[in-house]
Parts: C-alpha cells; sequence; structure tokens
C-alpha cells in the first residue's frame, strides 16, 4: 500500500530525538506554553523572518486571533477565496465579520488579483489570501490593492512553511501570518498546534493576550480572550522537526520535479510552479480532465482505479466553501465562481511526503497513466 502522507516513517526517522525531548517536557511539567514553546516561537518566526511568533492551539486559532488583532468584528467584510479548508472562511465568522468570496486563477488556485477590486466595499477590511498547497498567492499586487484601500493583509499560509514569494517567506509578508501545525500539514505537531508571525509589535501583544484569556498580567483580564494556547509538548516535538523542515521541503519538491517526469506524457494537468514562487508541494494535486461520455468525474474513476491498486490519494477540495451547506446563508449559488468549482471536480492529490521514495512514484504514476 502507498500511503497518502506516511507520518510513522518520519516519526521513526527522528524517533530517538522525539523521545527525548517529550521525556524531558515530561519532567519539566510546563504542560501548557511554557520554556518549550517560548523558544519555539523564537526559532520559527526566525525561520519565517518574521519578529515575532505567537503560537495557539491550532491554525484556525492562528486565523482567528489575527483577524480580531486587526480589528475586524461584527458588521466587517474580508476577502477571500472558496476554493480553501474550510476554516479560513469559519475564522472569518468567528469574528462577527462577513466573508467575501473572490474566485480563484485557475494555473496557481490562488486567489484571482484581477477580481480583487470589483469586491471591494466600504465594508472591506482585510485580505486573506491563502497559499494553496504549498504556493504563494500573487502577494505584491495584493499588497498594492491594500495599500490603496487601507486594508489589512493576513495570510493563511497554513500549508506554506517555508514557502517563499520572490525570495522571502510567506507569512511574513502580509500584515499577520497563520500556519497550521496540523500533524499532516509540512511541519506537523503530534496533536493539534498552530502560529500567527508579524512584524508589528500590537498585533504580536494583543494575540498573546487573546490566546490567554485576554490576561495582561494573571487574573488581570483586558480583553474577552480565549483559551487559545499551545502545548509544552508540541511546541518539544515541534522544535526537534524544525530543524529537520528544510531538508524536508527540499525532498518534496524532488518528488515533485520526479512526478513531473513521470507524468509529463499523460493527459494530466500538472501542477505550475509561478515565476514569483518556492512551492513547497503540501499537496501534488494534479488535474483530470472531465470525460465527455460520462457524468462522473474523471477524477473520482481516477481515484477509483488507485484505490484499487493500493495507492491513496486524496482530494483538496471536493466542495468549494460556497458550496457547503453549512455557509448557503452567505447567499452564492453554483455558477459563482467557476473556476473553483471546476478545480473541486477535477483536482486529485498524489502521495507526496518526505520520506516517499523513487520506486514509490514510479509505481503510483504508472497506475495513472493505465488508469487514464
Ligand atoms: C489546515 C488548514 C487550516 C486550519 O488549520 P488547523 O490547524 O487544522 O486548525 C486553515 N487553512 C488552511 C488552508 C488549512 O489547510
Amino acid at each position: 500500500m502507498i500511503p497518502f502522507v506516511d507520518l510513522k516513517a518520519q516519526y521513526l526517522s527522528i524517533k530517538d530525538e522525539i523521545d527525548s525531548a517529550v521525556l524531558q517536557l515530561l519532567a519539566s511539567t510546563q504542560f501548557i506554553l511554557g520554556n518549550e514553546v517560548k523558544s519555539l516561537e523564537e526559532e520559527f518566526a526566525d525561520y519565517c523572518n518574521a519578529d515575532y511568533g505567537i503560537a495557539v492551539n491550532t491554525g484556525t486559532s492562528a486565523l482567528h486571533l489575527a483577524l480580531l488583532a486587526a480589528g475586524i468584528g461584527a458588521g466587517d467584510e474580508v476577502i477571500t477565496v472558496p476554493f480553501t479548508f474550510v476554516a479560513t472562511v469559519a475564522a472569518i465568522i468567528y469574528t462577527g465579520a462577513t466573508p467575501v468570496f473572490v474566485d480563484i486563477d485557475p494555473i496557481s488556485y490562488t486567489i484571482d488579483i484581477n477580481q480583487i477590486e470589483k469586491a471591494i466595499t466600504d465594508r472591506t477590511k482585510a485580505i486573506l489570501p491563502v497559499h494553496l498547497y504549498g504556493q504563494s498567492a500573487d502577494m505584491e499586487p495584493i499588497l498594492e490593492i491594500a495599500r490603496r484601500y487601507n486594508l489589512t493583509v493576513i495570510e493563511d499560509a497554513a500549508q506554506a512553511h517555508g514557502a517563499e514569494y520572490k525570495g522571502q517567506r510567506l507569512g511574513s509578508i502580509g500584515d499577520i501570518g497563520c500556519f497550521s501545525f496540523y500533524p499532516g500539514k509540512n511541519l506537523g505537531a503530534y496533536g493539534e498546534g498552530g502560529m500567527a508571525i508579524t512584524n508589528n509589535p500590537e498585533y504580536a501583544r494583543t494575540m498573546q493576550m487573546l490566546r490567554d484569556w485576554g490576561q495582561e498580567r494573571r487574573y488581570h483580564h483586558v480583553l474577552k480572550g480565549y483559551n487559545y494556547r499551545m502545548d509544552g509538548i508540541q511546541g518539544a516535538i515541534l522544535r526537534v522537526k524544525l530543524r529537520y523542515i528544510e531538508a524536508w521541503t527540499e525532498a518534496r519538491i524532488t518528488h515533485a520535479a520526479n512526478y513531473d517526469q513521470l507524468l509529463a506524457k499523460s493527459s494530466l494537468t500538472l501542477p505550475r510552479v509561478m515565476p514569483y514562487s518556492r512551492h513547497v508541494y503540501h499537496v501534488y494535486a494534479v488535474r483530470v480532465p472531465v470525460g465527455h461520455a460520462t457524468r462522473t468525474p474523471q477524477r473520482d474513476a481516477l481515484q477509483q482505479s488507485l484505490q484499487e491498486q493500493e495507492i491513496q490519494t486524496g482530494i483538496h477540495y471536493p466542495i468549494p466553501v460556497h458550496l457547503q451547506p453549512a455557509y448557503a446563508d452567505l447567499g452564492y449559488k453554483l455558477g459563482d465562481f467557476p473556476h473553483s468549482e471546476a478545480a473541486s471536480r477535477e483536482v486529485l492529490s498524489l502521495p507526496m511526503y518526505a520520506e516517499l521514495t523513487t520506486e514509490a512514484q514510479t509505481q503510483v504514476a504508472k497506475a495513472v497513466i493505465a488508469s487514464l
């Protein structure tokens, strides 16, 4: 069986270091926040070239706090894409603000910069681009529009640890960048985790307080806060794993180039690296052209065929957020975002993780080509 991600292989490759870090943490009894989390904040912010890191319990919490720190709340609008994981949109709604969708560019799968301005109203307060699959959104035009309309830019970099835009690490380009350490992400905890990074000391201070009940100091609550603190054990684990992230990212990039070559002659549309981007391949998503003869997307048939050959794949994401029942009240309908809708019918994510072998990739490619 070729899994979609292999968390066990990665753990076994660093088992001794992880086990010893966990045991030390247990002995320290710094179960929540503490020195390991503090060091992780410094080291991860450093890795992203940002001044401050605020560790939290999930990537969703990082997005929520970033929006709150930027002063976003009821009556405000935040521009983002419907072709993302639902958390991006949920975080906006948690603040009381309204998500306003802009379609994706069909090549990069990130926000279409040419459609942002027409979505701006008097209520717009922020743009929330998503660096989907590990590739950067086109940040320069986004920042330029944000400057002109006085909007905050919050990056959803949950899939983009170490990715770059024109040589600059993602998350440090907008006002605040948000990361997830969900186990399957490029940098994954052994449980839940997330981080917001920023160069703005006021945003940093606000997020530090908000994640810990809005306390200025113990039992002095100056803000209505949350319990969004990171566990000490995740801090200790992530510090070990951060030392490997560059090697793992380079391995992902090599695997992607290998897939590119193995699948070059197939009828699939392969991922395109934009000229401004260091793509870190959280996901290697191919696009399967829709079949003519059948209403069943050919993508689903390919996934089924691979499953029968014991090759696991993923779909990121099968339903865009504007068509999810939970968000029907936003008032969007089928046809509103054609590129997001087409992508959700056609994308298929192939196995991708640092420990993936060349033999496994060859087997995947053979099975894909034989199934088309
Ligand atoms: C994973 C993810 C999130 C949420 O992160 P959690 O840690 O699971 O809360 C947000 N946005 C995107 C694009 C993601 O992939």
